[in-house]
């Protein structure tokens, strides 16, 4: 058997055993590598690091873009930063509501790979109409991209080493701020409370948006193939609070089919583990 394994810390490793490795590459940006198996379908590491498998994507996916579209079930602009693999912007684009979808993926190969090899996530995304498609580097785009322009951002990114770095700075979320009209909501991907290095990435991430948006909250949801198995998302708001100013039923009009998100599991996103909250409060 054949078994891919990961680091989670310097004395926890994961593995995952596969049948076959596709296809390997390394870009300018990052190595990629894409594998078959049996438990997890197919999936794909950036720098040796779990990205994305056909098994439990949708969770990630789901959990990324519906609290917010809960909380404004008006958004219409939405800017994915990052999300190469496609499956954050196929949420998003279930919204009929939204008019305008703009990726911005450092890495192009990323995209194509998943096209070739991922279509549950890529599958579709190119020639969505409303989609517009950019592969540059996603703190270079928000300097350039207008006030207020999106209702909605996405950090779909990698951790904060290597290419995705720039999108855990101060400067990176001050320019979402401006970037974002005045209900503008931010999430991003925020790492997990659990192992230290990750934990330490979650409360760097933590204080620098608190110190730009008003309201700031972080939420979990169960990750099964990331390094404990429980992640985190971070919502950031000039106005709305994701618990007090929930639309669940407006939401439920939208009638849109999901696998793990509920309006009722929202609420419960948003109740930390003591010593999360703690590390936040810290941070
Ligand atoms: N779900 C994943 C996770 O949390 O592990 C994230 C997957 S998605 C593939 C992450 C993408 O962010 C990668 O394709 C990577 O190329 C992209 N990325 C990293 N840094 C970036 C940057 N500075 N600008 C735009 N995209 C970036």
């Amino acid at each position: 058997m054949n078994w891919y394994t990961e680091s989670w810390s310097d004395e926890c490793k994961f593995s995952i055993a596969y049948d076959e490795k596709i296809y390997s590459e390394k870009t300018p940006f990052q190595q990629i590598d894409f594998y078959k198996g049996k438990e997890f379908g197919t999936f794909f590491t950036l720098d040796g690091l779990m990205m994305v498998n056909e098994k439990d994507e949708f969770i990630y996916h789901e959990m990324i873009v519906h609290p917010a579209f809960a909380t404004n079930p008006n958004i219409k602009r939405v800017l994915i930063i990052g999300g190469g693999d496609g499956g954050t912007a196929r949420e998003v684009l279930r919204y009929k509501s939204v008019e305008e979808v703009v990726m911005v993926e450092i890495d192009e190969r990323v995209f194509r790979l998943c096209q070739k090899y991922l279509p549950v996530t890529a599958g579709g995304i190119e020639e969505e109409p409303r989609m517009t498609l950019k592969f540059e580097d996603g703190l270079a785009y928000v300097k350039k991209a207008p006030d207020a322009s999106f209702d909605l951002i996405l950090v779909d990114s990698t951790d904060p080493i290597s290419v995705g770095e720039g999108l855990f700075t101060i400067e990176f979320y001050q320019e979402c701020y401006r970037v974002l009209r005045n209900d503008g909501i931010l999430i991003n991907q925020h790492e997990s409370p659990y192992f230290t290095e990750y934990a330490e990435n979650m409360k760097r991430a933590h204080k620098k948006i608190k110190h730009i948006f008003p309201i700031t909250h972080v939420y979990q949801y169960h990750m099964p193939t990331y390094p404990s198995g429980h992640w985190l998302f971070g919502f950031a708001s000039k106005v709305y609070d994701p618990l007090l100013d929930l639309h669940a039923e407006d939401w439920k009009k939208f009638k849109i089919q999901t696998k793990y998100y509920n309006t009722e599991l929202h609420r419960g996103a948003f109740c930390l583990p003591n010593y999360v909250r703690e590390a936040l409060v810290d941070g």
